[in-house]
């Protein structure tokens, strides 16, 4: 069940403080960290709750969901951004490309060419995030730390691609502190790998995606530009 909209706006108003707290914390400007809605599971019309709202854009993590809810949205939520986030498969690079507007889950050569020949077909630049398993997890995906500047360098030679940044996700521990420690661990690694291939590739890579409901403040100390937050706005799904 979707939450109202009054509901969800006291949630994003609570979580907006909590990031502005987190920027004061960590000595940077609110306005540096912007707040993605992860609407996957949810209806339509939690992406007309965020529009409403004013978020910029929303995270799906399967291109179908995404594809389905799009069509599904009222008119005035139509500027909203598309970003997907969860693992892509060569084969629906394709669909991804024509409806979502950047795609934060990169994490193979693969992938790549094909993505870069889906945006050939529709004529247009894709924005894209490599995805980095930078907690070395091995239920998630992502590329190795160690595999990153390959891909980047692969990334970069792709004629209909820009690359924006790094996406990342924590594990979890076994309990709270052990989950907080892996992702300062996680979140370091990730901010430490794009400061290295920034300076070696000279390419900004401002896009730092990581945080998600639990682990937002950690991300933003972190240097964390996008937070991905679903639970604490739509509820548990
Ligand atoms: C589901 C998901 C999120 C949001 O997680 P919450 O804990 O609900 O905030 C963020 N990023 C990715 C990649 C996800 O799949």
């Amino acid at each position: 069940m979707l939450i109202a909209y009054e509901e969800f706006a006291r949630r994003a108003d609570a979580l907006r403080a909590q990031i502005a707290a987190a920027c004061t914390a960590a000595g940077r400007d609110p306005a540096t960290v912007e707040l993605l809605a992860v609407t996957k599971t949810h209806p339509a019309g939690a992406v007309d709750h965020a529009a409403r709202y004013g978020l910029r854009g929303v995270g799906e993590n399967r291109v179908q969901e995404g594809v389905e809810k799009r069509a599904q949205i009222a008119a005035s939520s139509a500027s909203v951004r598309w970003e997907l986030i969860g693992h892509l498969q060569s084969n629906k690079a394709k669909l991804a490309a024509r409806h979502f507007h950047r795609v934060q889950s990169v994490d193979s050569a693969k992938l790549l060419t094909h993505l870069d020949r889906a945006a050939a077909e529709t004529g247009k630049t894709l924005p894209v995030l490599l995805q980095i398993n930078a907690g070395d997890d091995p239920a998630k995906f992502g590329a190795d730390l160690a595999a990153a500047p390959a891909l980047l360098e692969t990334a970069l030679a792709q004629k209909n691609l820009r690359v924006d940044g790094l996406m990342t996700i924590a594990p979890l521990g076994a309990t709270p502190g052990e989950t907080a420690a892996h992702a300062e661990r996680t979140f370091a690694n990730l901010r430490t790998l794009r400061d290295d291939l920034a300076a070696r590739f000279g390419s900004p890579l401002r896009e730092l995606s990581m945080g998600m409901t639990g682990d937002l403040t950690i991300a933003i100390a972190a240097g964390s530009t996008m937070v991905r937050v679903g639970t604490a706005l739509f509820g548990v799904r």
